[in-house]
């Protein structure tokens, strides 16, 4: 058989009704040239990692080339943005397919940044150099800290300059994810679809990400409420590592639970609830202390969607559906205390955990303490290193918590260890991305980038050579600021 690089795409999406995606072709880049490229995911997905090292995998990454197999689309999509409704749709991705790997798992390959489509509106299709490492560097970061997200396989410049206001290099990323369904794709489905093309892309969504409960009596019911654990969780998730998403629009929430759109999104490193990263978010929309409840918002709005599959009585249906929203704050409840307890070494659990937590809360947000490096003083067992050592307050909170600690039949050991697993040592600090970013940005160096990802591919490691990494940025007068990626 000829070399096709381990390409082995099926295109299930492309099989939906016509409604859900137009033919896309990439467009053709002049000078192509891979500059980061995720050869263990590569070889995860079943690929030739050799020959996608070459030219023949660089033209394929830029969207020069088709590999064997693939059915170029751009999927149609709606979306709350900001609380409002609108049309959206792959304005700059292409997907190229789902490559089955070796294992039959099935994941979405899609480019991003490969040019117009028939969703980019008044849209140019590309995406910048910066950006698209950033989401490469975040979302590998992501996934290495155990938090569910797609994931990068590649980055390309593609040798164009793109109009922004300055000419910047233009890019585009190779993304992988287990699929690239979101509310949003459901909010096109029930405002512009028939019910026979909602149920349709339920189904779909049921087979590939809750195969499970596909003989289900209630199985759309079901399916909202595994929907509805699966986010909880993943923003519990967020929660615990101090991650900012930044645009949680509902076409930024995948029906997988993964992580999607690093556009804006940034991790928290002073802990203050009321943290907004996103130029864009005057309001503060999707501040840190406002993820819970976005999420909670945005499965309301892919409950609507629904209420026609759950039942023909739709006052019956809305019951329905309203009461498994409402299990919403229990299972993020129980999984945040859950979380919580493992980050200060709490084996067991008792009635007043989530006031011991809470109080440490209290007082790093009072002595602006670094969220990373607060949990991460604590699990090296240097409390010292944390700006409220010495108060009484912090004293007092210390004692209680080593009075717990002592209550339940673990060794030092066994609880250093587990909060060794539940506290990063490093994560994608801000000042280091940009660092990185920087160079490559604007001198065509890599290296900073490439350490960056190394790191970061192994955060709870706690070596040695991670020690600069952990080190917090001279203050500042500029807050730092994120923009829309584009
Ligand atoms: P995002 O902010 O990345 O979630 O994107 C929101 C919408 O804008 C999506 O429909 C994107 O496809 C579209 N979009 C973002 N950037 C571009 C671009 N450069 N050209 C065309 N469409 C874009
Ligand atoms: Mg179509
Ligand atoms: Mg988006």
């Amino acid at each position: 058989t000829h070399n096709n690089m381990g390409w082995n795409f099926d295109n299930s999406y492309a099989r939906l009704p016509e409604r859900f995606f137009e033919s896309a072709e990439p467009t053709q880049v002049s000078s192509p040239k891979t500059v980061l490229f995720n050869k263990q995911l590569a070889e995860d997905l079943g690929l030739d990692i050799n020959e996608l090292q070459t030219e023949k995998g660089t033209a394929v990454f830029a969207g020069n080339t088709l590999p064997e197999g693939a059915q170029p689309i751009a999927q149609a999509y709606a979306g709350h943005q900001f609380g409002n409704f609108t049309m959206l749709g792959d304005g700059r991705a292409v997907m190229l397919g789902e490559q089955i790997k070796p294992d039959g798992e099935r994941k979405d390959i899609q480019l991003k940044g490969s040019g117009r489509t028939p969703f980019s509106r008044g849209g140019d299709g590309r995406a910048t150099l910066g950006p698209m490492l950033r989401e490469y560097i975040i979302s590998e970061a992501m996934h290495a800290l155990g938090i569910p997200t797609n994931r990068s396989l590649a980055v390309v410049t593609t040798g164009e300059s793109v109009m922004r206001e300055i000419k910047l290099p233009g890019a585009v990323l190779t993304r992988v994810a287990d699929s690239h369904l979101r509310i949003g794709t459901f909010e096109y489905a029930a405002r512009w679809g028939t019910e026979e093309e909602l149920r349709e892309l339920a189904d779909y969504a049921i087979n590939r990400h809750y195969p499970d409960i596909e003989d289900n009596p209630d199985q759309y019911l079901t399916f909202f409420r595994e929907v509805v654990k699966r986010q909880a969780e993943l923003i519990v998730d967020w929660q615990l590592v101090g991650f900012i998403h930044g645009v949680m629009n509902t076409d930024n929430m995948t029906i997988s639970g993964q992580t999607i759109d690093y556009g804006p999104c940034a991790f928290m490193d002073v802990y203050d609830p009321a943290t907004v990263f996103s130029s864009i978010d005057v309001q503060g929309r999707y501040a840190y202390q406002n993820q819970p409840g976005i999420g909670q918002w945005n499965l309301a709005r892919f409950a609507e969607t629904l209420l026609p599959l759950l039942h023909e009585k739709q006052e019956h249906a809305i019951n329905q559906a309203k009461e498994i929203l409402g299990e919403y704050k229990d299972f993020y409840d129980d999984y945040w205390l859950a979380g919580m307890r493992k980050k200060l070494g709490l084996h067991n659990q008792e009635e007043q955990d989530e006031v011991l937590i809470q109080g440490l809360l209290d007082i790093m947000e009072e002595h602006n303490a670094d969220f990373t490096n607060t949990f991460r003083a604590l699990t090296i067992d240097k409390p010292e290193k944390t700006p409220m050592h010495g108060t009484e307050a912090f004293t007092d909170w210390f004692q209680r918590w080593q009075e717990r600690l002592s209550r339940q039949e673990k060794s030092k050991d066994e609880v250093h260890q587990l909060m060794k697993r539940s506290n990063p040592n490093v994560i994608p600090r801000n000042h280091l991305v940009e660092e990185a970013l920087e160079a490559a940005v604007q001198k065509g160096d890599f290296t900073l980038t490439e350490r960056l990802i190394e790191v970061l591919s192994s955060p709870y490691a706690y070596t040695d050579k991670q020690e600069p990494y952990t080190e917090l940025p001279e203050p500042s007068d500029r807050p730092f600021q994120t923009y829309c990626g584009t």
